[in-house]
């Protein structure tokens, strides 16, 4: 693969304010009805004991797509540096790839009637060197993204630094997105 890209989301430095959800929306002109990016929280016991933490939710960039595979048109489909794309020319909206997608990840966008998803911003961005919207404008830096080829690279650093969750690595769909689990916020 000619890239490896990765991006890491720190649970421990995610405060919740959206930032990243609302960028995304600005960046890829999102409906209101519809995300590709959104924060969850999650909540355990009652205060004063009263556990919290944050959840990124969007696609994660299988590098074994079961999306891909289900297209019967390849309008989803894989660049040679491992991420997938939606050509919307192609896109027949037969869903099967929402269906696929164990992350439920993709959705229509109403306004076109194609099926969209999170691309980390590839044209707009990423494809001119530059990060993911989420990602720049997060003010915690609790997103990181990069090259892992790149052995200086924060996000190459953090990587070997912390623990890595990639959410539902048992499906075999290989994540480029992993967390960095909360040490502390779920103890209740
Ligand atoms: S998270 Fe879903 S939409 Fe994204 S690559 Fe994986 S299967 Fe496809
Ligand atoms: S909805 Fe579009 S992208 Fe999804 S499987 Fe059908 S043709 Fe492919
Ligand atoms: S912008 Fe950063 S801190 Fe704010 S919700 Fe998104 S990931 Fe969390």
């Amino acid at each position: 693969m000619e890239k490896q890209y990765r991006l890491l989301y720190d649970e421990n430095l995610c405060i919740g304010c959206q930032a990243c959800s609302v960028a995304c929306r600005v960046e890829n002109s999102v409906p209101d009805e519809v995300y590709r990016l959104q924060v969850h929280l999650h909540t355990k016991g009652e205060f004063p004991n009263l556990g919290m933490n944050y959840e990124r939710l969007s696609c994660v960039m299988c590098e074994n797509p079961p999306c891909v595979s289900v297209c019967p048109t390849n309008a989803s489909f894989q660049s040679k540096d491992g991420l997938v794309h939606i050509d919307e020319r192609a896109c027949i909206t037969c869903k099967y790839c929402i269906l696929a997608c164990p992350y439920h990840a993709r959705f229509i966008n109403p306004l076109k009637n194609v099926v969209e998803k999170c691309n980390f911003c590839y044209e707009t961005r990423v494809s001119k060197e530059l990060l993911p919207s989420c990602v720049s404008i997060c003010p915690t830096d609790a997103l990181s993204f990069g090259d892992m080829r790149h052995k200086h690279s924060l996000v190459h650093q953090k990587s070997h630094k912390e623990v890595l969750v990639f959410p539902k690595a048992h499906l075999g769909t290989k994540p480029k997105v992993a967390f960095i689990p909360n040490r502390k916020g779920m103890k209740s």
